[in-house]
């Protein structure tokens, strides 16, 4: 196994190694598929809808797009092998799916009935149509229109009230509403110490009548 790891500091670290081959289940063209051995978030930034980058820790796509024949597959359910020459290295890489592909996913039914996959893709598409303030204190004008609305109510009912994740994807899926009182009843249920400060902001937004998603501190 060639192993290398990509550093800029000793806690900046993520090791990968050679890349896993796919192939699309519809026309079995070959894809290639990044494989982390272990990586992180530092250097990360994070925002209140739960979307973040951080350069150790890549999205690596649950959903992709063949680049051949357009099927969306779940490539989890791919059978791979490892990559052992530069030949099959420069196959494509899987790539995340866009917000006009998500929609075609779940109006397709992509995700045939398995509720996780359904939220990964409505998760996404939340993302999608997020607008993103890079700086802390920025905001980002968010409208609600119907098919905002449609995927935020989709997912609410998706979610359940057991893991405190959820509780504040909750609690954000209600402020971006504009539906604040049901966002603090949310987020009031939040107690781990570590989520803190997170539900600090989210409740100062809640208050102050700001429905678009937050850049955490
Ligand atoms: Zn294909």
């Amino acid at each position: 196994m060639n192993l290398f790891s990509l550093h800029q500091e000793t806690h900046l670290i993520m090791i990968l190694s050679n890349p896993l081959l796919l192939n699309c289940p519809g026309c079995s063209a070959p894809h290639t598929c990044i494989n982390m051995l272990s990586g992180n978030t530092f250097g990360g930034i994070f925002w209140s809808d739960g979307c973040y980058l951080a350069p150790m820790l890549p999205d690596v796509p649950r959903f992709t797009k063949c680049y051949v024949c357009g099927l969306i597959f779940n490539q989890q359910n791919c059978p791979k092998t490892e990559s052992e020459s530069e030949e099959t290295d420069s196959y494509p890489e899987i790539t995340t799916l866009d917000k006009e592909e998500l929609i075609a996913a779940l109006g397709s039914n992509a995700y045939k009935g398995i509720k996780e996959d359904e939220i990964y893709l409505r998760i996404r598409l939340w993302w999608a149509m997020n607008p993103r303030p890079f700086h802390a204190n920025e905001t980002k004008a968010l409208t609600v229109d119907a098919a905002y609305r449609e995927n935020a109510l989709a997912l609410l009912n998706l979610l359940d009230d057991q893991e405190e994740d959820e509780l504040i994807t909750k609690a954000e899926l209600n402020r971006n509403l504009g539906q604040f009182d049901e966002c603090l009843r949310y987020i009031s249920k939040v107690k781990d110490k570590y989520n803190e400060k997170r539900v600090k902001q989210i409740k100062a937004a809640a208050l102050s009548g700001q429905n678009s998603v937050i850049r955490f501190d």
